[in-house]
C-alpha cells in the first residue's frame, strides 16, 4: 500500500473502529480506490451488468478494516444488487453526499 502514508492508514483504521465510516468513505484513499474499481469493471455492476452506482466491500469494513482498501475486496454494484447484499439495513453510507447535507 504505497499510495498513502502509514499515518493516513492509521487514521482510517481509527475511523472504522470508532464507527466513523462516513469519514472513511469521504477520504482520499477510499475515493481513489473506488474510482479504480469502477474503471476496472467499466462502471458496470458485477452482479447484473447494469450501471454501477457504488462500490461494495465483499468483507465488511467493520469486520476486516485492513481489507478496506484492498482492490480485491471491493466490487462495483448497482443500488438494487447492493441492497440485496445488505438486507439488514439501507445502504446509508452509499447515499450521495448531498442527500445527507440536504437533510440538515
Ligand atoms: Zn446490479
Ligand atoms: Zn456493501
Amino acid at each position: 500500500m504505497d499510495l498513502m502514508t502509514k499515518q493516513m492508514l492509521n487514521k482510517l483504521l481509527i475511523w472504522i473502529k470508532e464507527d466513523e465510516l462516513v469519514k472513511f468513505y469521504q477520504s482520499g484513499p477510499w475515493r481513489k480506490l473506488r474510482a479504480t474499481a469502477l474503471r476496472m469493471y467499466g462502471n458496470k455492476c458485477t452482479k447484473c451488468g447494469k450501471k454501477a452506482t457504488m462500490v461494495h466491500h465483499k468483507k465488511k469494513v467493520k469486520d476486516y478494516p485492513l481489507l478496506a482498501l484492498q482492490l480485491s475486496n471491493v466490487e462495483p454494484q448497482c443500488n438494487k444488487c447492493h441492497n440485496k447484499e445488505h438486507p439488514e439495513k439501507l445502504s446509508k453510507y452509499n447515499q450521495p453526499k448531498f442527500m445527507n447535507e440536504e437533510r440538515w
